[in-house]
């Protein structure tokens, strides 16, 4: 395991790359953002894309997918600043909560038509755990569908703009210059798009036809090309930060947790979802060696609100994170048992991350020396 120097990330996190300097590539696009990046200049590119949208648009000027988080929130504040109509779309968690149905519909309050779109359960069941099974990731649904689902509606309804909220690969560490930019692509996708580069056909079994797979589709390039439709990160043309957008959100009636965060560092995350989201980044620990926790610190490195040896105490404090409530609930909703869902986590267990020791599993060259293995 090689650590950042600057922020707390491993080179074991997919596209994460540690240059000669110590530097990795999320921290160096960050840097970019702040020295090199004319916010003002890119301000007026958004401007110039809402007026040639607003020529196109018939009915919808764009898709927003939502979650009803704060970043969808902000979303659609910022689209409706620039008097854009959108259609929200919602692919609906099967483990949406109370406070998550809440944001939602908060957001819907601010003024847009919206789509609650729920899979059939029985396909969501078993394409999760399929998922889960033979990839170890149990958020592949759910990333192909919120990708797939509003690209669909976009593309059948003609609507010329769907508009996404950052780019991960700019702001997690991405090593392709041509998924860096303003416009979401097939490539970004494949790259991003956290499905492990699978597509919808690839998951067809005796238990799921493609047609039963049809929400998970991504509509190519070319068939949004053709229908007129550009896809497009907000976080391109605005300096994205989620202190910020949770503080526009919660102006505009987002409400956060109020006792300790779900998953990771912040409380006005991930807290829309009882079990997927969270038991998604909690097996990152097992494949990379690290969690949500520490992408969330290292955000707020790079932004200045924390030193590098606060955020190592902060991950020293939590300790060891494993989600019982979430592997219960996730457990009761596809059937199976705590031990079997740990056998099948083990099986994903990286031993070029991991190593037996006294007992234990630990991790090899971990960050932290004094750590406490359970
Ligand atoms: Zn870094």
């Amino acid at each position: 395991m090689n650590y950042c120097h600057y922020c707390v990330l491993p080179n074991t996190r997919p596209n994460l790359v540690i240059d000669e300097s110590g530097r990795c590539n999320a921290c160096q696009s960050s840097n970019q953002k702040v020295s090199q990046i004319n916010w003002q200049e890119r301000q007026s590119h958004f401007q110039q894309l809402v007026d040639t949208i607003k020529q196109k648009a018939q009915e919808w000027d764009c898709v927003i997918p939502v979650s009803g988080g704060k970043d969808s929130t902000w979303q659609v504040i910022k689209a409706l600043e620039y008097g854009l109509k959108p259609l929200c779309v919602t692919w609906r968690t099967p483990a949406r909560n109370a406070i998550g149905q809440k944001n939602l519909d908060n957001l819907i309050q601010l003024g847009v038509d919206h789509i609650d779109f729920t899979i059939n359960p029985d396909v969501e069941k078993k394409f999760t755990l399929a998922a889960f099974q033979k990839k170890g990731s149990l958020a592949i649904p759910m990333h192909m569908a919120l990708f797939g689902l509003p690209l669909q509606v976009a593309s059948k309804f003609k609507i010329p703009l769907v508009l996404w909220g950052e780019n991960s690969g700019m702001e997690y560490g991405g090593v392709n210059q041509s998924t860096l930019g303003g416009k979401m692509t097939r490539d970004w996708l494949l790259s991003y798009g956290v499905t492990q580069g699978t597509l919808a056909n690839y998951w067809v079994s005796d238990q799921l036809t493609l047609k039963d797979l049809s929400p998970y589709i991504w509509p190519t390039d070319q068939e949004l090309d053709s229908s007129g439709v550009t896809p497009a990160f907000l976080g391109w043309f605005f300096h994205w930060d989620p202190v910020e957008t949770f503080r526009v959100a919660q102006e505009h009636g987002f409400e956060s947790l109020s006792g300790t965060p779900k998953t990771g560092y912040y409380k006005f995350a991930d807290v829309d979802d009882e079990f997927i989201i969270g038991l998604h980044h909690w097996l990152k620990w097992y494949k990379f060696g690290f969690t949500r926790l520490w992408d969330n610190l290292s955000l707020e490195i790079r932004n200045n609100r924390m030193t590098r040896d606060e955020a190592i105490q902060v991950i020293s404090d939590v300790g060891d994170e494993y989600p019982q409530e979430a592997i219960d609930k996730f457990c009761q909703w596809v059937g199976i048992t705590e031990s079997s869902f740990r056998a099948m986590a083990e099986k994903f267990r990286n031993k070029d991350v991991w190593t037996f020791q006294n007992g234990r599993w630990r991790i090899k060259n971990f960050l932290i020396p004094n750590w406490i293995w359970t």
